[in-house]
């Protein structure tokens, strides 16, 4: 039997984003001039009224002086900045859909996702110019369709900047462009998913509307406009930023302190000065936290409490966060494919299920299935499918990726394993798909795979994540070609060639190991399960 959620389930209004943000009557009622993004160095902000007039106006420029049609994409590539979020909602005004990509990447990785998704046009700041440049010229896309954001503008005027763009005065008989909530894309995000290479997630409207929605109605009772100060450290390119840091702020008029990017020193202080009160973060920030003597340097107790998510958080590492700084943690989970989260431990009891993910959001029900693909007894652990308004609608232009990650009666298979307990509360045991997660961050073995395959030393190879404890980094296992000698040398010299090609998230950080070959199933199929043991056996030997 399919399990409901612990929450009764919610009303969820059929609209889109914007008419969410600024046109539906809100429950919490919070001033129009309130300050939603602040930027933490700058000290730039916008108000909620700011963030709307911007967004209109960039959004009438798209279709008045862009021809932007419905259903056209805008890659954001920038380190976090608190333009993005008119920029997100001016697009989407335009009818347009949202596809952000990782400021690190490197050329031949935007160039991926930009021709994969059918990029129109790139908002970008001045740090990501040339990487931008490089990878549009790469698949054809005129230069005069990228655009600046941020604090710093191009000297010799070739881009033009955002604000140049959004400057008003706006036409009045320009409306914004009417989308369907339930079909219409809000936002192309890049997963691999449970298999292959990454993949356009497609979110509509109805997905974020939906998770922003029951994340309000549950955990989110415990924070509000009026008390709480959120500190923004996680990437905005990534759903769970996109999500918790952009639309959610929004939509609550909670303020969002906004760090462009990560460094201990700067997370610490800026709680101190502008008292925050909560925080999402990922599991490396708390491990942080527990060791560096930076932690006791500043004065944290604002910081009533730090959500964790996209990676698994041991019950050891609360612990030592929370006896050291005093902080209350609790534990998310969710997905890029579930807009994204889909559990939360409940603020009332998150050290009673410390180790937990937590309770399942309102309005979802879910199956825990077996290999064989029967629904495991109450209790025990099976791999988690999800079916509700926040679960995507399929990989973009990919079917036979979309038919795989769904049943026939509309559950999305996660890749995950886990149990629920009698309190309703969720725990990861296992993942089943492919996918390895270096700091939170997604490493698809397939794409790894992919370049090694490559070099002119490799005839055959498997990407494997090594668990860390706190984290996993890929290790690759290489057979060499016919007359080439395996040796140190050899696999430095791999692994220097492999990192120069790809973000810095994605290096072969467990190393190389050479085997004679890989196993593979009689379909030819890696057998990840044998090279799991293996790296068991070896950590054992050790
Ligand atoms: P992404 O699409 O990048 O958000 O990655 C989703 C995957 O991250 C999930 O399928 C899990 O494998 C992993 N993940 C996210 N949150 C957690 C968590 N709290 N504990 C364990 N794994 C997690």
């Amino acid at each position: 039997m399919p399990t409901s959620s612990f929450y009764p389930a919610i009303n969820i209004p059929q609209v889109d984003l914007w008419g969410l943000m600024f046109e539906i009557e809100k429950k919490e009622k919070f001033p129009h001039d309130k300050v939603i993004y602040r930027d933490a160095i700058t000290r730039r902000s916008y108000t909620y009224a700011g963030v709307k007039d911007a967004a209109m106006s960039f959004g009438y420029a798209l279709i008045s002086s862009w021809s932007w049609k419905k259903g056209d994409v805008m890659t954001i590539v920038s380190p976090n900045n608190i333009d993005m979020p008119a920029i997100i909602y001016g697009t989407l005004f335009a009818g347009g859909v949202v596809s952000p990509a990782n400021p690190s990447y490197s050329v031949d990785e935007l160039a991926f996702q930009l021709q994969d998704s059918g990029t129109t046009a790139i908002a970008t700041s001045k740090s990501c110019l040339s990487t931008v440049t490089a990878a549009a010229q790469k698949i054809g896309l005129c230069l005069d369709r990228i655009i600046l954001l941020g604090d710093e503008r191009d000297p010799d005027g070739q881009f033009q900047h955002f604000d140049q763009i959004a400057a008003p005065p706006v036409s009045p008989h320009i409306s914004r462009v009417s989308v369907n909530p339930l079909t219409d894309l809000a936002f192309l995000v890049y997963s691999s998913g449970t298999t292959g290479l990454p993949k356009g997630v497609m979110l509509s409207h109805q997905n974020i509307v939906a998770n922003v929605l029951m994340v309000a109605s549950s955990v989110g009772t415990s924070y509000s406009w009026k008390d709480d100060k959120l500190l923004g450290i996680l990437p905005f390119y990534h759903i769970y930023g996109l999500t918790c840091l952009i639309h959610q702020p929004l939509h609550r008029g909670i303020q969002l302190v906004v760090i462009q990017n990560f460094d201990l020193e700067l997370f610490l202080g800026t709680i101190e000065k502008e008292k925050i009160t909560f925080t999402y973060l990922a599991p490396p920030v708390l491990v942080k936290l527990a060791t560096s003597p930076l932690g006791k340097k500043y004065d944290l107790t604002s910081l009533r409490m730090a959500t964790s998510g996209a990676a698994p958080l041991t019950q050891s590492l609360v612990a030592a966060v929370h006896k050291r700084l005093g902080i209350k943690i609790n534990q998310a989970y969710g997905l890029s494919e579930t807009s994204p989260i889909t559990h939360t431990q409940p603020w009332g009891e998150w050290y009673d299920s410390v180790g937990s993910v937590g309770k399942m959001m309102p309005s979802l029900t879910a199956k825990y299935m077996s290999s064989d693909g029967d629904e495991v007894a109450d209790g025990e652990s099976g791999e988690l499918y999800l079916k509700g308004p926040s679960i995507f609608k399929g990989y973009w232009k990919n079917r036979q990726a979309t038919e795989d990650s769904f049943t026939e009666d509309g559950y999305f298979r996660t890749g995950d394993v886990g149990f629920q307990d009698h309190n309703h509360n969720f725990y990861i045991t296992d993942r089943v798909k492919e996918l390895i997660k270096f700091n939170g961050y997604q490493v698809a073995p397939a794409e790894l795979e992919g370049l090694l395959i490559a070099h002119p030393s490799i005839v055959d190879v498997a990407v494997f994540g090594v668990d860390m404890g706190h984290t996993e980094v890929p290790k690759a296992f290489v057979v060499l070609a016919e007359g080439v000698e395996e040796s140190p040398n050899l696999a430095n010299e791999i692994i220097d060639w492999m990192n120069s090609k790809v973000v810095h998230y994605k290096r072969l950080r467990g190393g190389i190991q050479f085997l004679d070959h890989i196993p593979k199933s009689a379909a030819g199929k890696i057998l990840r399960k044998v090279l799991k043991e293996m790296v068991q056996q070896e950590l054992i030997a050790k």
